[in-house]
């Protein structure tokens, strides 16, 4: 597609942020731009109109500011995926081990029912961890998990391997 070329001069890659050694793909700057912006909402939009997804599931911080424009135009309800201790209600939990410790991702009890189709969207997966912690929260509450979004794939860290086998969808691969 003519469109991702454009997506994928937009991110900014800042070397040794936040620590030595990490290439960090900003996505900060695809915002700036409104066409890649826009044509980064449409193309998921185009794949998930007519899929009966019924729910939108964000990653915080960055899958909320790409799941909300997709779950408004397909007409899905959007859910947070947030970290410990943000969300007000009752809440269950899915903890992932990182490179040095391990991080958690709550979700409201009630957001999701049985029989609710979803789609898990975040900025980038790396190894993986993060989409394995939302996938199982969200099978837990009983939806089915019919696919996972993200603007970058980094394909080296091998992550598409940890998603128990859900498809993952992505628009650019960076090294
Ligand atoms: P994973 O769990 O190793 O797949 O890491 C993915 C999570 O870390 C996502 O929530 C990303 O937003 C974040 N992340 C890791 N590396 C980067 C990066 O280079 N740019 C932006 N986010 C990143």
């Amino acid at each position: 597609d003519p469109r991702i070329e454009g997506i994928a001069s937009s991110i900014r890659v800042v070397p040794n942020f936040p620590k030595p050694g990490i290439m960090f793909q900003d996505i900060t700057t695809l915002l700036l731009d409104p066409k890649a912006f826009k044509n980064t909402v449409d193309l998921f939009v185009e794949r998930y109109t007519g899929k009966d997804i019924t729910v939108v599931a964000g990653i915080e911080a960055r899958g909320f500011i790409f799941g909300p424009p997709i779950a408004l135009a397909i007409g899905a309800k959007f859910i947070p995926l947030r970290k410990p201790r943000k969300l007000p209600g009752e809440v269950i939990s899915e903890e992932y081990v990182l490179e040095y410790g391990t991080d958690c991702l709550q979700m409201h009890i009630g957001a999701v029912q049985p029989g609710d189709r979803a789609l898990v969207v975040d900025d980038l997966i790396a190894t993986g961890g993060t989409l394995c912690a939302a996938i199982k929260l969200l099978e837990r509450a009983g939806a089915e998990v019919v696919e996972c979004a993200c603007v970058i794939e980094l394909p080296e860290l091998k992550g598409r391997e940890r998603l128990n086998g859900k498809p993952l969808y992505i628009l650019v691969e960076s090294r």
